[in-house]
C-alpha cells in the first residue's frame, strides 16, 4: 500500500542512525542523499507540522526557554537516484549532549 511520504511516522533505515547528513552554504541547510556519493543534495518536496505544543517540556531543564514545542517533517527526494525519504526536526526530542549520546552509543554524563 502506498503511504504518502508525510503521512509516514519514520524515515527509512537509510536516514536513521547517522545515515542522513547535511551542511550549509550561507545559512541555508541542505540534506545530502544517503544513497548517492559526493553529497548529492536532496530536494525538499514538502513539509508539515507533525506536532505543536504550547509548552516545551525541556524548559524546566534549561535556563534559556524555548517558546513552544514542535515537530516538523520534511519530504526529501533525490533527483539523481530517485530515493525518497522523510526526516523530522524537533525541539521536543533529544535536547543537547552529543550525537553519540543521542544514538545511545554512550551514556550522557
Ligand atoms: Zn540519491
Amino acid at each position: 500500500m502506498f503511504v504518502p511520504e508525510l503521512k509516514r511516522h519514520h524515515g527509512s533505515e537509510a536516514v536513521q542512525n547517522g545515515g542522513l547528513t547535511g551542511s550549509t552554504d550561507t545559512d541555508y541547510f541542505y540534506f545530502f542523499c544517503p544513497k548517492c556519493p559526493n553529497k548529492h543534495i536532496m530536494r525538499i518536496l514538502e513539509y508539515t507540522v507533525k506536532e505543536r505544543t504550547e509548552v516545551n517540556k525541556y524548559n524546566t531543564e534549561f535556563k534559556i526557554k524555548a517558546k513552544n514545542g514542535f515537530v516538523l517533517a520534511f519530504d526529501l527526494y533525490c533527483e539523481n537516484c530517485k530515493h525518497r525519504d522523510l526526516v523530522k526536526i524537533s525541539n521536543i526530542g533529544s535536547q543537547g549532549g552529543t550525537h553519540d549520546e543521542a544514538l545511545g552509543k554512550i551514556s550522557s554524563s
